[in-house]
């Protein structure tokens, strides 16, 4: 079985140690303050500037994630295209040192399958599947595909979904007051009150946060300028997806990273006004 990235990102979820607070602890938790102000704790991030509620650090995110990336590798063939695995890498490279991550460990894993999808990991693992790679017209675009995943790091998304997943359970239960006390929750409100309480199980995936997706955008264009990558072909490559998912197979990519259309604008907006280029 191949495993998706939803299933993996599942995984990472799943084996992450469970809440073991009964519904009674946690009103009891709440009533003597010592739950909300979890919830409502954020921290900035010093490469972003953003305030992230975090509830986890990495190196747990990293840990929990490990076996996910183990496994993930067994059940999923590793390309041995040797030209191919050296096309990544290099471009893997260059992008890593415009990010300032180029003194870090990384593993990096091609895969050898037709989905046009890439992800990373925590604890440094990037995983790219040959379907992007023949999708891209260029280098160029694979370091956008690239700069985009480094900027989910740099970002710390990882350890934000997973605490938002852990801080909504909470949530659920001191109901809206804690959901609209947190700037960070609000964002979900509609998510949670159309999902309602099954959602809010610990261990069930969140939605893709559109505000994640835009920020590791941004990064990724900053990343490609730094390190000499063309940033026109990062919102030409929002077209070729956009013009992929209008067929009957779209990339998976697409799944997890909608509206095309509209991110390619707003990364042609970001480019003209950061006054990388003109496109
Ligand atoms: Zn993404």
């Amino acid at each position: 079985m191949r495993l998706s990235k939803e299933t993996i990102s599942n995984k990472i979820l799943n084996a992450a140690p469970r809440v073991n607070m009964s519904r009674r602890e946690l009103i009891r938790g709440l009533a003597v303050g010592s739950v909300v102000p979890i919830v409502t704790s954020c921290t900035t991030n010093p490469e972003t500037g953003t305030s992230q509620l975090l509830l986890v650090g990495e190196g747990q995110i990293a840990t929990m994630a490990a076996s996910a990336w183990t496994e993930m590798k067994q059940q999923t063939p590793l390309s041995t295209n040797s030209s191919l695995n050296a096309r990544v890498n290099r471009v893997w490279e260059k992008v890593a040192q415009g990010a300032g991550r180029a003194d870090q460990d990384w593993e990096i894993a091609v895969f050898d399958t037709d989905d046009a999808n890439a992800f990373v990991m925590p604890g440094n693992k990037v995983g790219v599947y040959r379907g992007i790679t023949e999708l891209t017209e260029n280098d160029d675009q694979l370091a956008s595909v690239l700069g985009h995943e480094a900027g989910h790091v740099a970002g710390r998304h990882a350890a934000e979904r997973y605490s938002i997943g852990l801080a909504s359970q909470i949530a659920l239960v001191a109901g809206t007051v804690a959901i609209q006390q947190s700037d960070t929750l609000r964002e979900y409100g509609d998510t949670i009150g159309v999902l309602g309480g099954a959602a809010l199980q610990f261990g069930v995936i969140l939605p893709y946060n559109r505000r994640h997706e835009l920020e590791a955008d941004r990064l990724g264009v900053d990343y490609m300028y730094r390190s000499g990558y063309r940033v026109s072909q990062a919102p030409r490559l929002w077209e070729l997806m956009a013009a992929r998912s209008s067929g009957n197979r779209p990339p998976e990519f697409m799944s997890t990273h909608p509206d095309p259309e509209r991110r390619a604008t707003e990364l042609r907006q970001y480019i003209n006004a950061r006054g990388y280029d003109l496109v």
